[in-house]
């Protein structure tokens, strides 16, 4: 029998209905959505019993586009406010891959509560181990293996993890993503890439995250790119003398099935190149302040069409994983951004880069027959902010 959810608001994020419903409600049948609109015309419709919410706004289980889980233990741990170099030091000096397994356990569990229904995290030491977590979780998930360094081997398919769990589950998949321009070579970087291209997987990469990314690339000299180097995660380094976009687009990298991380340094001319090449951006704008790098213009990227995602990054530089965080911060600072809007960057945008690849994606992010029933909660938080302005 089906059930019907009420509730004062509805955001169903689909071109077919309007941005907000209001005294509304959703149908269910076990765990698909079978209807949705006016609560008394759904009534009419169906019959079946009505949990009604009260005075909440409901909307589409969230995409959290950018997580690293495997720093779950480095909470609280690393300096802030300061720039790039002064925490990636407070970072490195520490045990950071050291998995804890029952926190990223603590903390999916939190995000689901929270409403996350799909997550995309990277990981440089403990892909299989994080993807086994993931398959044992109730969330939809992209599980990155992030190369790094100069070394590439002689078949690429020997970097793709194989995790059986992750197979099985059905619920998402192993990839692998860059970790920066700077930090993975150019041959390493397009191998990954072109594997991902060849089995249909997505691809993600940190671009444009700090100023000293752009002096690594033009001038070969910074002093992160001392640390790198000392860390051995470099043994050579020759500086490509262009800038992250423009040289992401030489390389080859650029497409739909790539998820650019961060874009803060970004000029016009770049948004243009990457509006044109339609690779997907995850903004991290909680991070972003948290190390003290600036913010990505969010607006210049949505005038210029550029599908727009959000991730909360890691808790070694934010405070929580919950990515209605980043919305609030962005309503806050952008008072021309509006709620649904801002909802599409954490449902309905990620929801198309991530459907392309995989297909629990595609049943997210939408409230709309056949979508499968998870939700979220618009914060109260996020609703005051729109309601003050
Ligand atoms: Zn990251």
């Amino acid at each position: 029998m089906p059930e019907l959810l009420r509730a004062a608001s509805v955001a169903p994020m689909t071109p077919d209905q309007p941005p907000l419903l209001e005294d509304a409600a959703v149908v269910l049948e076990g765990d698909e959505i079978l209807d949705l609109g006016s609560y008394s015309h759904m009534k009419r419709l169906h019959g079946g019993p009505v949990r009604d919410l009260g005075s909440v706004t409901l909307a589409p289980a969230t995409f959290n586009s950018h997580v690293h889980l495997e720093m779950c233990h480095m909470l609280g741990r690393t300096v802030s406010g300061q720039g790039f170099v002064p925490w990636v030091t407070s970072l490195v000096s520490q045990p950071l891959y050291d998995l804890d397994p029952a926190r990223v356990r603590a903390e999916l569990f939190r995000m689901e509560q929270r409403g996350v229904g799909f997550l995309a995290d990277i990981s440089t030491r403990n892909a299989a181990k994080v993807g086994e977590i993931l398959a044992s979780s109730g969330l939809g998930f992209a599980s990155f293996f992030e190369v790094i360094g100069n070394e590439t081997p002689a078949d690429p398919a020997s970097l793709l993890p194989q995790v059986r769990d992750v197979d099985d589950c059905g619920r998402g998949v192993m990839s692998l993503a860059g970790h920066a321009l700077y930090s993975t070579s150019p041959e390493l970087i397009r191998a990954a890439k072109g594997l991902s291209l060849e089995r249909g997987l997505p691809f993600s990469l940190h671009l444009a995250e700090h100023t000293d990314e752009d002096t690594i690339l033009l001038y070969g000299k910074s002093p992160f790119l001392d640390l790198l180097m000392a860390r051995g995660y470099l043994t050579s380094y020759t500086a490509p003398e262009r800038r992250p976009v423009p040289l992401a687009q030489e390389l080859g990298i650029l497409d739909e099935g790539t998820l650019l991380v961060h874009c803060v340094t970004v000029t016009d001319a770049d948004v243009k190149i990457i509006a044109a090449s339609k690779a997907s951006v995850c903004l991290c704008p909680r991070s972003n302040e948290f190390i003290g790098v600036g913010e990505a213009p969010v607006r210049g990227l949505l005038d210029a069409g550029v599908n727009v995602c959000l991730g909360t990054d890691g808790l070694c530089s934010n405070a929580d994983l919950d990515p209605y965080g980043e919305v609030a911060w962005l309503l806050e600072r952008h008072p021309g951004l509006d709620l649904v809007a801002a909802l599409a960057l954490i449902t309905a945008n990620p929801a198309r880069y991530f459907s392309r690849s995989i297909p629990r994606a595609r049943r997210l992010g939408s409230l709309a027959p056949g979508q499968m029933a998870r939700f979220s909660i618009v914060p109260q938080a996020v609703l005051d902010i729109c309601s003050h302005r």
